[in-house]
């Protein structure tokens, strides 16, 4: 197990769980802890295939706080299929978008702890984590149709989902933002919905005071300069049905 502490005071902390390693195709995720005043919140903690490795780091790394919150930006099985493990293990509530409350239980969601599972509404909301307001905030179509990232007042890190998602390179931050768009280009073009739903998201995370934004996948962007090259980036990309070919044709005949 190792960790990165992101942010840490007195009272609150922001850790990154890397170095969980999946097995064979398996993307490679990164699980991310907040916690304040023996009290945490889970983001996007995972499938099955790696449950125990983060309860375990998790238990560690928090020194035991209770984990109050599990937060699912949205449904893809690379984080909601370890639900109900987390459920089981913990006494936590689990947000995730209103779209997809009715969709999760599907994941084997034993039909006791159902009750945990709470919708984020469309508009988004604030969740108390022992006395520190942490931000659910809309970023619906980047890429699932109902999907938050999740926005620290106090670390001023913005947890970013799929957003800012890179895939092959080897580092945990960004160096050379040029360098690093090949990493992230062709996931953005296909998985993101429109450049109207970037620009949509972008116009309220600009007004916000954002030090780090945090991906599901991949390296972190870190400092005000990288955050802004970063959304300059997003604002001027083309991706999803902004390049919807006029038409489909059948597939080549077989061989
Ligand atoms: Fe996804």
């Amino acid at each position: 197990m190792s960790e990165i502490f992101l942010f840490r005071n007195e009272s609150h902390s922001n850790i990154l769980l890397h170095d969980v390693s999946t097995d064979g195709l398996a993307v490679q995720t990164n699980h991310h802890l907040i916690v304040h005043n023996k009290g945490s919140m889970i983001l996007d903690p995972g499938g099955q295939t790696v449950f125990n490795r983060v309860l375990a780091d998790t238990t560690l790394v928090s020194a035991g706080a209770e984990v109050k919150y599990v937060f699912l930006s949205h449904q893809d099985p690379d984080i909601v299929s370890g639900t109900n493990d987390w459920l089981a293990a913990t006494s936590a509530d689990a947000y995730i978008s209103q779209l997809w409350l009715r969709f999760v239980p599907h994941t084997d969601i034993v039909e006791d702890l159902q009750h945990r599972l709470r919708a984020i509404p469309d508009e988004g909301m604030w969740i108390d984590l022992n006395g520190s307001d942490l931000a659910i905030l809309p970023a619906h179509f980047l890429h699932s149709p109902g999907n938050f990232h999740v926005y620290d007042p106090t670390a001023k890190i913005l947890y970013s989902g799929d957003l800012g998602a890179s895939l092959g390179c080897d580092y945990r931050r960004v160096e050379d933002f040029d360098d690093h768009i090949p990493f992230m280009r062709g996931f953005h073009e296909r998985y993101m919905a429109s450049s109207a739903a970037i620009r949509t998201w972008s116009r309220l995370i600009r007004t916000l005071d954002i030090e780090m934004i945090a991906p599901q996948h991949g390296a972190l962007f870190e400092g005000k300069a990288m955050v802004t090259a970063f959304l300059d980036w997003l604002d001027s990309l083309s991706c999803g049905v902004d390049r919807l070919p006029e038409e489909y044709r059948l597939p080549p005949p077989r061989l």
